[in-house]
């Protein structure tokens, strides 16, 4: 397609994922074959808009195999191509099962006035009411669209657009699978155009150019009844630790002694692992609470829900940052202050 830059351009970049998986011919089974050339040619539609379309196949994995340092490097060269000026918007398309987790470390590392919009899909493009080139078109409607400048990292999916900050995968085959549950969308795609309702309350500036340092960070999600031995074996093989503890940030008695002891020596943050919601501060005083991590060392999350923790976590400490900026850092991603974060 032509670069007439009277019109906007939009760079759509391929990772994979279901959007770009057909059956192979050895098991009738989904796998990623599809360049982000093939996803385009599935969308006569974009045909009629008015923005330039190139494309960049930068990957081929499904969303579950893509790495922190695929990320980073995608970051890398998208900051690249939108700081020249040479896109004014992007679309990564990507595997729907990690997208709620790229696109908020795209989040950490990308703030250029080129929106980045990641989209995928459900249904793989061979099945009956496939949903790639609906969302596909949705995300370069939203990438060229003069309202979404600035907006940094955008999720669009099923004509709805999220803050990656709050969006989750609710559901596992629905093509209605994004939600955010705690905001709700941020705006909807309608006749062709992006319907902007809300900004988000808080977006994160990019922490760390470079991610050099290595830094293992593990989650570990609180059950009933689990006696901690586990957890504590695991806190010594980590630089960082994300516990999802239930409800507003609780965990088992028999585990206080081993978290206090950890949060000596590493990051140790403490989220829900409700879905929805924040974590408290001073509400309940009991062995295990909130209060009583907090005051042994442990960092609220907040509204993060434990997998965006654990990737704050990790860049903050692969870019090495310090323990005070790390409680700093969260206080406002999380949304613990009042009023706007
Ligand atoms: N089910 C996934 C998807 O929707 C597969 C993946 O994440 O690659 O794309």
């Amino acid at each position: 397609m032509t670069n007439d830059r009277t019109r906007p351009t939009v760079v759509v970049v391929g990772l994979g994922g279901t959007i770009a998986m057909m059956p192979s011919d050895r098991d009738g089974a989904a796998r990623p074959t599809l360049s982000a050339e093939d996803l385009l040619a599935a969308v006569p539609q974009l045909d009629a808009t008015d923005v330039d379309i190139q494309t960049l196949s930068f990957a081929s994995k499904p969303g579950a195999s893509l790495t922190l340092d695929d990320i980073d490097r995608l970051a890398n060269q998208l900051r690249a191509m939108a700081g020249e000026g040479a896109v004014d918007g992007i679309v990564v398309t990507q595997g729907t099962d990690t997208l709620e987790e790229t696109a908020y470390l795209l989040s950490l590392l990308y703030a250029e006035q080129a929106p980045l919009v990641v989209t995928g899909a459900m249904r793989a493009p061979h099945l009956a009411g496939a949903d790639g080139p609906a969302n596909l078109l949705a995300a370069v409607t939203v990438a060229a669209s003069a309202h979404a400048r600035g907006l940094g990292v955008l999720v669009v999916f099923n004509d709805q657009v999220f803050d990656p900050s709050r969006v989750r995968k609710t559901h596992s085959t629905s093509t209605s699978a994004f939600t955010a549950p705690d905001t709700g969308a941020l705006g909807i795609v309608a006749e062709g155009a992006l319907r902007l309702l809300a900004v988000p309350a808080h977006t994160p500036r990019p922490l760390a150019a470079t991610l050099d340092r290595p830094a293992r960070v593990a989650l570990y999600p609180a059950a009933l009844g689990d006696d901690g031995a586990l957890l504590k074996t695991m806190l010594n093989q980590v630089d960082g630790m994300v516990i999802a503890g239930f409800g507003v940030g609780h965990v088992p008695e028999t585990w206080v002694p081993v978290l206090a002891k950890a949060a000596r020596r590493i990051p140790v943050v403490l989220a829900s692992r409700t879905g929805a919601g924040t974590t408290l501060t001073r509400a309940y005083g009991f062995d295990g609470s909130e209060k009583d991590l907090l005051s042994r060392g442990l960092i609220g999350a907040g509204h993060l829900d434990p997998y965006k923790a654990r990737h704050l976590l990790t860049v903050l400490l692969r870019g090495g940052a310090d323990n005070d900026t790390i409680r700093a850092t969260f206080a406002p991603a999380g949304t613990t202050a009042e009023g706007r974060g």
